[in-house]
């Protein structure tokens, strides 16, 4: 069985004091909820803290993260941040097409399949959120919604799906304390599972994780799910006691 994978998405939170205290919480009580067990941990953090994170993460094992990249590799694009410039701060992981840049930012499928591949060709694994919104699933779309969502990545240039990370975020889950039931988020998942099966035969190595509102009462049950492979958590992730308890909860 493969690891699970807890990742925060710290979202436009934090400054240099509060995220010093937050990560220094993290470390502090890891070795004591990962209990011997393993667990991939990552934080996905605002682009000006990228470097001061790395530092305090250290020696941790927690990866570092961003939360966007830019689509284009280089240039005259004020306020981007391209994949080369988050790998110089050996950024591990960057969500890519986060429900919230998608509807606040525009950002289309073919947007996000760009910097999909923009973050691949910079050794930086993308972690691509898919999800639908309540009208959505309300008018039974849900599985039509997130496959054409997937399929937008599913055929890399050069790159094999396996390499990237799937986020399942239901829209109307995230930030709103209204969680999929452990069988509403693993029902989409093997949906996803079996799109990702149909593409290659190593769909089975691919992280997909559920995030909509995860915290420390309803990590364990969602994690057991089959197919439910970690975690991407945003409200959660900004206190270290429920973030570790997350994290405890997805130690095998
Ligand atoms: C997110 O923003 O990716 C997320 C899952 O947020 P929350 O956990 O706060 O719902």
């Amino acid at each position: 069985m493969k690891r699970k994978l807890i990742a925060g998405n710290w979202k436009m939170n934090g400054s240099l004091a509060a995220n010093t205290q937050l990560v220094q919480g993290v470390r502090a009580g890891l070795a004591q909820a990962l209990e011997g067990k393993a667990c991939d941990v990552a934080v996905c953090v605002p682009a000006p803290y990228l470097a001061q994170v790395a530092g305090l993460l250290g020696d941790s094992g927690v990866a570092l993260g961003a939360q966007d990249v830019s689509a284009h590799e280089q240039g005259a694009y004020t306020g981007e941040v391209s994949a080369a410039m988050l790998r110089d701060f050996a950024t591990r992981y960057a969500i890519v097409g986060h429900s919230e840049r998608r509807q606040y930012h525009g950002e289309t499928d073919d947007t996000v399949a760009t910097k999909t591949q923009r973050a691949l060709a910079a050794g930086i694994t993308p972690i691509v959120c898919v999800g639908e919104t309540l009208a959505e699933r309300d008018a039974g779309r849900t599985e039509e919604v997130v496959k054409r969502q997937l399929a937008a990545v599913i055929h890399l240039n050069g790159h094999c799906i396996s390499e990237i990370v799937v986020a399942y975020e239901p829209v109307w889950a995230i930030g709103t304390g209204k969680t999929a039931t452990p069988e509403q988020a693993q029902a989409v998942h093997a949906v996803l599972r079996a799109q990702l099966k149909a593409a290659t035969e190593h769909a089975d190595r691919v992280h997909i994780l559920y995030g909509g509102s995860m915290n420390a009462a309803n990590a364990a049950e969602l994690l057991a799910q089959p197919d439910i492979d970690g975690g991407l958590i945003g409200g959660a992730a900004l206190k270290p006691t429920d973030f570790l308890s997350i994290i405890r909860a997805g130690a095998r």
